[in-house]
């Protein structure tokens, strides 16, 4: 049997003898050639219906282009798109927020002053810390109401209430000079006080800015100077009696000698004298020049404040004769004193009532 033979053959030496014999699969054949050899191209348009066979290579390949990739890129943009794209505006508007802010913020904050400590008006002012950046100036945005911003009111009126000095709240009886004292014990500063508050609450109650002041108050060491738009300066004279002190009666108004501000300081006296005088002259208090000293016209709160205060002093009256008068006549008192400064703070010229008196030397025994 041949057959048998040669597969026999075939069986033992592993190859076969007749190489024609043998038949491999052609699909190992073909995929060896494939592999080795290049391909034959394929002419453009050969395969292709939608081409004639007859178009220039360029034609069809922009047709192909034009045809056939139109799917695919569709596709890939259908797959690029998710439902979550918007959420890189929001980031892309948070980063442009944070960017602003951080700009805004750049100049750092100036630091706060301790509460406890007083700034110093003579101090020169130097930036303590300047800013990194240069600080854009940006529009502010229109406030609901302007900010108001209190500056020191100058007071309209100023009284020294004369030897009184503030030192354990309002106790008079602290006072170290409480000035003249009578025998049984009635105080030139129970007087003074008195109708200086009195005066005062008529003047605020018609609306003026006043303040009280000490005898030696503290706004007289102040820099630059107390200069409030009238000052007045409260005493009641000495408390002698006897035939000997008949002169001992009546008040007196006077101003500085020299004046800085003679005729505002004139003015001052005067509208007080008028208006203090239709009191007195009720309970007949004369207006007593000739007790005019040193004491008023030198009077040391005139040298301490701004010396173009119109300022003025008043000897209410004698506590010894006009110790009535002092005593139980305040409210009347306050009234003229109230009316004489009003007038003045009004630019009244106050037609003199008694002639502007001179100082003298008179020497009280
Ligand atoms: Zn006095």
């Amino acid at each position: 049997m041949r057959v048998c033979c040669a597969n026999a053959r075939y069986a033992l030496t592993g190859m076969p003898e007749d190489s024609s014999e043998f038949k491999p699969l052609p699909r190992r054949r073909k995929k060896s050639e494939s592999a080795a050899k290049p391909r034959k191209r394929t002419p453009v348009g050969a395969t292709t219906p939608s081409v004639t066979r007859r178009t220039a290579r360029s034609t069809a390949a922009a047709a192909e282009d034009a045809a056939a990739p139109r799917p695919a890129r569709r596709r890939r943009k259908a797959a690029k798109k998710n439902s979550f794209g918007w959420l890189k505006y929001v980031a892309f508007m948070a980063l442009v927020g944070i960017g602003v802010y951080f700009i805004l913020n750049l100049q750092p904050t100036p630091p706060a002053p301790p509460a406890n400590e007083t700034p110093d008006p003579n101090a020169t002012l130097v930036p303590t810390s300047a800013p990194f950046f240069p600080v854009i100036a940006l529009p502010q945005l229109p406030t609901a109401a302007p900010t108001f911003t209190p500056t020191p009111t100058i007071p309209q009126v100023a009284i020294v209430a004369g030897h009184w000095a503030q030192e354990s709240g309002d106790a008079v009886a602290t006072v170290r000079d409480s000035g003249a004292t009578c025998p049984d014990g009635l105080r030139e500063v129970d007087i003074t006080k008195s109708v200086a508050d009195k005066t005062l609450a008529l003047l605020k109650q018609r609306g003026y800015h006043v303040v009280l002041l000490q005898e030696f108050d503290p706004r007289y060491e102040q820099e630059p100077k107390f200069a409030p738009k009238s000052f007045l300066s409260i005493h009641a004279d000495s408390c002698l009696v006897g035939a000997d002190y008949s002169y001992a009666t009546g008040y007196k108004i006077a101003h500085a000698e020299p004046s800085d501000n003679e005729q505002e300081d004139s003015r001052l006296v005067t509208c007080l004298t008028r208006s203090y005088d239709k009191v007195a002259s009720k309970y007949d208090k004369p207006f007593n020049a000739n007790t005019i000293t040193r004491n008023m016209t030198e009077y040391h709160a005139f040298r301490k404040i701004d010396p173009r205060t119109p300022a003025a002093i008043i000897e209410l009256g004698f506590l010894g004769w006009d110790r009535d008068f002092l005593v139980n006549h305040q409210d009347e008192m306050a009234q003229g004193l109230a009316n004489g400064l009003d007038a003045f703070l009004h630019g009244s010229a106050c037609v003199p009532a008694t002639a502007t008196p001179q100082p003298t030397e008179t020497v009280l025994p």
